[in-house]
């Protein structure tokens, strides 16, 4: 018998206070229990074991889930830290940890099973058909027990016997891609200086710094070969989905090993299937998105993390931590490296690398051709048809004729992003959020880009029952309809939130652009790593929705945006030009663009941030005060800045509604991250002490101050 202090989620609960409970079984850290809990009987986590009880009256143990740890010492450890710095729960952690499956109270994902048949005893006695039978599949064995049945007719003696036996094993689908041929070639010089400089490096973080097309995948391909046949685990994250079918071909063809595959559109079995085979050893290399770096791995010898600015490496829900800080420590725990790759790397990975904290690595040509022609186009000037200027669509036109194929970028979604009644002026905006509504015309319905919110549309005004409306601005579903309009029989294809809802329409797409595809139109997903022979134009046609977003980051993610659409063309033999449509082309990012410089933007961006206080300079941390009334959460809002007097404090400022609730922010600026975070976790103490009603929203190290 022992007492243990167990993690409950609760939301009477303040953050990470643990409970004392009496347990009859052995036990270990890191397995979950039920425990009663006042009237309820809840799922935690074993925080502690043999630990002294606070009071004397403690309550028992209802059953005890797991016989083994669920979680390792490392992953509690983790869960810990993570929890320390971003000022969230434990349990909140740990539960993200976990796929959904295991997850406490996640009670629809159900795991199935299936019966497998392994050996048993193969020295019972058998008539010779039966063994003569036997000795037929042993070597193939374990099998599923209905592919046994197909191979043999004596599968049920054998089982009754006991020469063979049932076991079931969760349901494996298998996550099918179409295998691509192996391209193996000989390094360029500068793929060799880089992988030798990080195989033979002392430093711990290396940042892969090369222009797009410049073979930083390969880079991390050879890097991870080695890292495998040492025996050794490989964690190779990618940004999103949207990326990864490319990438998982790429490795796939490359290692004949068994590979885990951990993404967010897995459903729940998928999820579980994935984790077992990291958790069972039985694949030594884990592709995956953000939430892979919880991978339940023993051995990790390598951490490659691609495209490293992408913001999708930052959760945006609670626990809202980025992966680049998690890999850190877990690299810190197995005593391996990370290497952190981009074309556009992030500001605070670059200033990192600049001070010699990480190791700098760059590549900077191109595997085949040049960069691209990078072409401004001034809408101040340019004939303009439909939102393409007359240049570009000539671009477009030539290289449909010697048969290439074009990427454009428009980064808005549907058909009209904003419907206004042409009678009385009426805009259709989101009841919740207070933001203009976008006509989506094949459904035929308007939807709220904020909170995804869908209305029927009748066409009528319900202000005024006009049925006329204006026709404003464009988005990705009306651009398509217009190149359509203009190019009968090419074929063109969409890729954005919209298109690409359905399981594996990602990979469908970009195959379908891939085998015949000529127009390729989307949202910022076809900027990202995307490398097709024959894409020959870019275009990019509202560069200055980028800029003009009022943010201390939305410099750097345009220029990230810009660099990396540009990338997309050009990749082999073909040269690629680039055609950009923005009222201001002597915009330092445009510029820095125009040059492939990232140094110079770099350079003067830190400039800018420096001026501000913005990160890296500083740290950040953005609260949020929610209630139904605008006025009580700017009084607890104002009440919280004045309990930070010792902090810079910018606001209180009312931001976005959402679910009719009014938001206020405060942005917390910290010259030294852990008396930023002491100052935080008190304002947590200090706002629960109030009991107000007025909920209170954590996000340390914000990417951005954009809602
Ligand atoms: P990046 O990740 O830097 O954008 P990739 O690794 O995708 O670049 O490489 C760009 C293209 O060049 C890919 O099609 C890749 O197969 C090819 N490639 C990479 N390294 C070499 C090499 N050493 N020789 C020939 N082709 C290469
Ligand atoms: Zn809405």
């Amino acid at each position: 018998m022992s007492y243990i202090d167990v993690y409950i989620e609760h939301n009477s609960l303040q953050l990470n206070t643990t409970f004392t409970y009496v347990c009859k079984e052995p036990i270990s850290v890191g397995c979950r229990v039920r425990v009663p809990f006042g009237a309820l009987d809840l799922i935690g986590f074993v925080a502690a074991i043999d630990v002294q009880p606070r009071i004397s009256t403690v309550k028992e143990v209802l059953e005890v889930i797991d016989k083994e740890p669920l979680l390792n010492d490392e992953l509690m450890a983790l869960a810990m830290t993570i929890s320390r710095q971003y000022v969230c729960s434990v349990i909140s952690v740990l539960k993200t940890m976990l796929p959904p499956a295991l997850r406490p109270s996640s009670s629809k994902a159900k795991i199935i099973y299936e019966d497998w048949v392994v050996l048993n005893d193969p020295q019972v006695d058998l008539t010779p058909k039966q063994r003569a039978a036997l000795e037929s599949v042993m070597e193939q064995l374990p099998m599923k027990a209905s592919v046994l049945r197909k191979r043999i007719t004596l599968a049920n003696p054998l089982l009754q016997k006991g020469a063979l036996r049932l076991e079931q094993r969760v349901k494996t689908s298998q996550l099918d891609l179409e295998s691509i041929p192996d391209t193996s070639f000989s390094l360029t010089s500068e793929q060799k200086n880089a992988i030798e400089q990080i195989e033979k490096g002392t430093k711990s973080v290396y940042l892969l710094h090369g222009v797009t097309g410049s073979g930083k995948t390969e880079v991390f391909l050879r890097l991870a070969e080695k890292v495998l046949t040492q025996g050794k685990q490989v964690l190779f994250l990618v940004p999103e989905i949207g990326l990864t079918p490319m990438m998982i071909q790429r490795v796939k063809a490359r290692f004949q090993t068994k590979i885990a595959i951990y993404h967010s559109s897995l459903n729940a079995q998928e999820k579980y299937e994935q984790y077992l085979l990291v958790k069972n050893r039985e694949a030594s290399i884990v592709i995956g998105t953000r939430s892979s770096v919880f991978m339940p791995f023993c051995d990790l010898g390598l951490i490659l993390m691609d495209e490293e600015h992408d913001a999708s490496y930052k959760q945006d829900s609670m626990p809202r931590y980025h992966a680049r800080d998690v890999i850190l420590e877990r690299a810190a725990f197995h005593h391996c490296k990370v290497v952190l790759s981009s074309a556009t790397p992030s500001l605070d990975s670059y200033a990192r690398a600049y001070k010699g904290v990480y190791a700098l690595v760059e590549l900077t040509h191109r595997i085949y051709l040049d960069m691209p022609r990078i072409h401004p186009l001034d809408l101040k000037q340019e004939k303009v048809e439909q939102g393409i200027s007359a240049r570009l669509w000539k671009a477009i036109e030539e290289a449909l004729y010697r048969h290439e194929q074009v990427i454009l970028l428009l980064n808005r979604r549907g058909y009209l992003p904003v419907v206004k009644c042409t009678q009385c002026n009426e805009t259709f905006t989101c009841p919740d959020c207070g933001i203009a509504l976008t006509y989506h015309k094949k459904e035929d319905v308007l939807m709220c880009h904020c909170c995804g919110r869908v209305f029927t549309f009748d066409h009528t005004c319900p202000h005024c029952h006009g049925h006329a409306f204006y026709h404003m601005g464009m988005g990705t579903e009306k651009l398509e309809e217009t190149l359509k309009l203009r190019f009968p029989s090419a074929n063109i294809l969409r890729m954005d939130a919209d298109s690409t809802r359905k399981k594996n329409a990602h990979a469908k797409i970009l195959k379908e652009f891939h085998d015949q595809g000529d127009i390729l139109v989307g949202t910022q997903m076809v900027a990202k790593g995307l490398d097709f022979e024959r894409v020959t134009v870019v275009g990019i046609l509202q560069a200055d929705a980028a800029l003009m977003r009022m943010d201390y980051q939305s410099a750097e993610r345009a220029y990230a945006m810009l660099e990396q659409a540009s990338g997309r063309c050009g990749r082999h033999e073909k040269e690629g030009h680039v055609y950009i449509q923005t009222f201001d082309p002597d915009h330092y990012v445009i510029k820095s663009v125009i040059d492939h410089d990232y140094i110079s933007f770099f350079k003067k961006e830190m400039l800018y941030r420096h001026l501000g206080k913005y990160p890296p300079y500083v740290y950040l941390c953005t609260v949020i005060y929610m209630h139904k009334e605008e006025t009580k959460a700017m009084q607890i809002a104002q009440d919280a800045k004045d309990h930070l007097s010792d902090l810079v404090v910018l606001g209180p400022i009312s931001i976005s509604m959402r679910q009719q609730k009014a938001r206020v922010r405060l942005v917390v600026k910290g010259k030294d991250r852990s008396v930023l975070n002491q100052r935080i976790w008190d304002l947590v103490q200090y706002h629960l002490s109030k009991k107000t009603t007025v909920k209170q929203e954590i996000n340390m190290y914000p990417l951005g101050l954009e809602e």
